[in-house]
């Protein structure tokens, strides 16, 4: 089997093990078909389902199955045999049923026994694909195969976890009662710890306005702070020493008296 496969199939048995409670050794349910197609195919029929399913196996055959071999006489003899080395799987169909049938009704509605189908028959396939978790193996050109999962185990699987994830109302309340006071401060924790280094980091880098902005704020904080140290200082030197700033004023003063000379003088020629 190539590596591809094998892997794939390891990852099914997994999901089958994983999510619906499938343990080794797998119980595999084989049809007449199946038995009829190992031996005319000169497979090692146990040796083959084991490294398809990649564990160790169980192989059964229901009454109704082999029933069906027995009826086909003589030239399905090795078949029989094969068969025969199976653990007979009670069906208690009184009366043999098709083997499809038999089949259908041993897995039932939810294939509660967790049974492997080994089953040449294509209908019966499709019929198990509506079911979740019933892993299928079919003979094609000698060559074993284990079917993907189908939609129906997906969707099993996927509402399973669905409800993992979200509990129901009564587990979330157990929860926020028990659970809430510890959470909160974890909330904070991650706020905290995060935050001072990002915070230094990406603010030079991404938002180049914004450091213009906190500098500007800056400065005009720091300008601000300057003009009041300022006025206050005035406002000291103005309690304390007014000669100085009535010394600026006269300057100013002085300043615009020249200009409006000078305009007076323009005016004047
Ligand atoms: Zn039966």
């Amino acid at each position: 089997m190539r590596q591809k496969r094998a892997k794939a199939y390891r990852k099914l048995m997994s999901l089958y093990c994983m999510s619906f409670g499938f343990r080794q050794p797998y119980q595999v349910l084989v049809d007449s078909e199946m038995c009829k197609a190992s031996i005319s195919q000169k497979l090692e029929f146990a040796k083959q389902v084991e490294t398809v399913l990649q564990g160790t196996v169980k192989l059964m055959i229901t009454q109704c199955c082999i029933h069906e071999l027995y009826l086909q006489g003589k030239a399905q003899q090795p078949a029989v045999d094969l068969a025969k080395a199976f653990e007979r799987r009670k069906c208690n169909h009184r009366e043999a049923i098709p083997g499809d049938d038999c089949l259908a009704s041993v897995v039932g509605e939810t294939n509660k026994h967790r049974y492997v189908i080994a089953t040449q028959s294509h209908d019966l396939r499709v019929k198990l694909r509506t079911i979740p978790a019933v892993p299928l193996i079919h003979i094609n050109r000698s060559v074993m195969i284990l079917e993907p999962p189908s939609e129906a185990t997906v969707e099993a699987k996927e509402s399973a976890e669905e409800q993992l994830l979200h509990p129901s109302a009564p587990e979330i309340a157990a929860m926020s009662s028990t659970n809430a006071p510890a959470e909160a401060p974890k909330k904070k924790k991650g706020l905290k710890g995060p935050n001072p280094l990002s915070v230094k980091k990406k603010k030079p880098k991404p938002e180049y306005p914004m450091p213009k902005n906190d500098t500007k704020e800056g400065e005009q904080g720091k300008a601000g702070t300057k003009r009041k140290r300022d006025a206050d200082e005035e406002r000291d030197a103005g309690e304390h020493q007014p000669l100085q700033r009535s010394g600026r004023k006269r300057k100013r003063h002085r300043k615009t008296s020249d200009k409006a000379v000078d305009s007076e003088v323009d005016e004047g020629v």
